[in-house]
């Protein structure tokens, strides 16, 4: 136990993050901040702040279709980005990358233009009882137009999913299998490479929800295998309104678009219209050009890092934080998975997540109370709430030392 008590050591490549991020540097209610919020959004570094400000300040023009300068250089900058997120996901092909605002509408795109019109009624979508809401809803509405049955795999009461059970629920009418790679809610780590190969095995295609995991992993699609895997940019360092969605070119190439309009097209006419290949088939209309252009340098801020000092970081940091948590009076820890990354989920005994979470940020703490955008797994605990917090590599143990300082003073008032 005392290992993973002992504070982590911030590797060198870490030691200055905080000084990137400038809103780490700002006060709230008179306290220094201390940031906890990660899994809701990351901050955002300066070279972000910078690129997107460049973008407005001296590129700004629409992509794709002009011949001056300014367009040129536009899209060169956001084509870059796709190029810097297909070395990142290690893609096979950077048209395997699409731009989407966030995982969100990248489940719905994948939902319109490749489930739906494989499915007849009485085939199945396999998910597991921890998605987030982004990863049910868009499957409750393609039942309701199709009449597929939407599968549930159970987990654990310590919140691991039941992995025998997922993989026994791949049949012969699943369509396809979809699992969130981490927990948002609880931190939970999903043995998504044994998902992927069993599915697979049995010819059922994947969907991997990496939301809350692409800040954390590293993450290699051609290693996993898997078909499809969406993102959120403001989760990975870059701005809101951008995200993504790798899907297997071969797969990608049969699908109908998601939505029409201009730049999805190979040509139109009142007789009909022929589409452009992937990615452009899928991503209709003026993009979030800044918002793309900010997720390739976030890419870059994370590689200056290195994906594996920040992992091996962050998974002494979150130990070290669940044990505080576990250990502080008054606090009930929400699923104690096998694997945890970036969050912990905790009740306490006599306060309402959001008494908790008003009484932190009086002490500059930000933290999230709430579902989580996970109200099946809040039913699965029997409970409507949980207080969350989640860490990023900027984090330290000084953070969860002032957590665990207010949260004795909650204890005291509520205990
Ligand atoms: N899946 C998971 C696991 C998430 O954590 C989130 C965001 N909290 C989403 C999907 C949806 O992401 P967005 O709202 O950015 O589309």
């Amino acid at each position: 136990m005392t290992d993973t008590l002992s504070p982590p050591t911030i590797p060198e490549s870490l030691k200055k993050a905080r000084e990137d991020f400038p809103i780490l540097k700002r006060e709230v209610n008179g306290k220094p901040l201390v940031y906890l919020d990660n899994a809701a959004s990351t901050q955002k570094p300066q070279s972000v702040i910078d690129a997107v400000t460049r973008y407005y300040s001296q590129e700004n023009a629409n992509i794709h279709r002009g011949v001056h300068l300014l367009s040129a250089e536009a899209t060169a900058a956001y084509e870059a980005a796709r190029g810097k997120l297909a070395r990142y996901l290690n893609a096979a092909d950077e048209s395997e990358v699409i731009f989407t605002r966030g995982a969100t509408e990248s489940v719905n795109l994948i939902a319109y233009s490749f489930v739906e019109p494989l499915v007849q009624p009485g085939d199945e979508i396999l998910i597991t009882h921890m998605e987030h809401h982004a990863n049910i809803v868009p499957w409750q509405l393609l039942c309701e137009r199709t009449g597929a049955i939407l599968k549930v795999a159970p987990i654990f009461d310590n919140g691991d999913l039941d992995i025998d059970a997922y993989l026994s629920m791949i049949g012969p009418r699943t369509k396809l299998a979809a699992a969130v790679h981490v927990s948002n809610a609880i931190g939970t780590v999903n043995p998504i490479e044994r998902i992927i190969q069993a599915a697979k095995a049995k010819g059922v295609p994947t969907l991997i929800d990496a939301a809350q995991s692409i800040q954390h992993m590293d993450l290699d699609v051609q290693a996993l295998d898997c078909d499809f895997l969406v993102f959120s940019g403001h989760k990975l360092f870059a701005p809101t309104g951008i995200g993504g969605l790798y899907g297997r070119r071969s797969l990608l190439d049969g699908m109908r678009p998601y939505q029409g309009g201009g730049d999805m097209i190979a040509h139109v006419s009142f007789d009909g219209t022929t589409y452009k290949e992937p990615p452009s088939r899928f991503e209709a209309g003026t993009p979030h050009i800044a918002g793309g252009i900010g997720l390739g340098v976030a890419v870059d801020y994370i590689q200056s890092i290195g994906r594996n000092v920040m992992q091996d970081y962050e998974s002494q940091l979150i130990k070290y934080a669940a044990n505080r948590l576990k250990n502080a009076p008054g606090v009930q820890l929400i699923g104690e998975p096998t694997h945890r990354a970036g969050a912990i989920s905790f009740t306490m005994e006599n306060a309402h997540p959001h008494d908790i979470g008003t009484i932190l940020d009086t002490e500059g703490i930000a933290i999230r109370s709430g579902h989580h955008c996970c109200e099946p797994l809040m039913t699965r605990f029997d409970i409507s709430a949980t207080a969350r917090v989640s860490i990023a590599l900027y984090n330290n143990h000084e953070d969860i030392d002032a957590l665990i300082s207010s949260l004795a003073k909650v204890n005291a008032l509520f205990g």
